[in-house]
C-alpha cells in the first residue's frame, strides 16, 4: 500500500531561530514529504525581531533543504495546519520539562482536531538551548555564538546595537 503524502508544520515563535530548531527541522524533515516552519505571529514577551524578520531569517537558513519552507500564522496552530492541509504537528523535546508542557498541548490539539503530533528528540549539543535564554544571555553581553547560526548572531548583534542595550529583557 503506498504511503500517505505527509505534510507537516513546526510551529514556535522562533525569537530567534536556534541550532536546536534547525536540528529538529533538519531531523523532521527526514520523516515527512513537506515542512512548514510555522512562524507564530501572536506577541511574545520582549520580542527580539518582527514575525516577517524571523520568517525571512529561517527562509536563507533553509533555502538548501528540500521540501522545507517558511510562513507566519496568526491564531491557533491546527486551524493553520488545516489551512495548509498538513496532517502532523512536529515539535522538539529537550528536556522532562517540555514533556509534561508538550504532553499536554499535543493532547489538546488532537482533541481540536484530531491532528497528530510527532516529537524528534533535541541533539545532545543543543537540548539545553531556548531563544528565551539565547535573548537573555545576548542581551546581558554574554557570547551565544554556538547555539545559533552565524547568520542569525550577527543580525542578533545588530538587532541589541539597536536596541542599544544591555537589559534586552527588561524592555
Ligand atoms: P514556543 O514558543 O512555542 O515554545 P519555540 O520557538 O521556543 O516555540 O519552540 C518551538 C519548538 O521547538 C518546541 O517544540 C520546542 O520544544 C522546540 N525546541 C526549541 N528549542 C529546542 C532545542 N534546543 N532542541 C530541540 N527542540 C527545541
Amino acid at each position: 500500500m503506498a504511503r500517505k503524502f505527509v505534510r507537516a508544520i513546526f510551529p514556535g515563535s522562533f525569537d530567534p531561530i536556534t541550532n536546536g530548531h534547525l536540528d529538529v527541522i533538519k531531523r523532521g524533515i527526514q520523516l515527512f514529504d513537506e515542512l512548514i516552519v510555522a512562524v507564530g505571529r501572536s506577541p511574545i514577551k520582549n520580542p527580539l525581531f518582527t514575525p516577517q524578520q524571523r520568517v525571512e531569517m529561517i527562509s536563507e537558513l533553509v533555502a538548501d533543504i528540500p521540501g522545507v519552507s517558511v510562513e507566519s500564522f496568526e491564531g491557533l496552530t491546527v486551524d493553520f495546519a488545516k489551512a495548509k492541509q498538513a496532517n502532523v504537528i512536529l515539535r522538539g523535546l529537550r528536556s522532562l520539562t517540555d514533556v509534561e508542557y508538550e504532553f499536554q498541548l499535543a493532547l489538546t490539539n488532537r482533541a481540536l482536531a484530531g491532528i497528530e503530533t510527532i516529537f524528534v528528540m533535541a541533539s545532545e549539543s543543543f537540548g539545553f538551548t531556548t531563544s528565551t535564554m539565547i535573548r537573555q544571555v545576548a542581551g546581558l553581553g554574554g557570547d551565544v555564538s554556538t547555539l545559533i547560526p552565524k547568520s542569525i548572531y550577527e543580525k542578533l548583534q545588530k538587532r541589541l546595537k539597536e536596541k542599544g542595550s544591555l537589559t534586552l529583557d527588561s524592555q
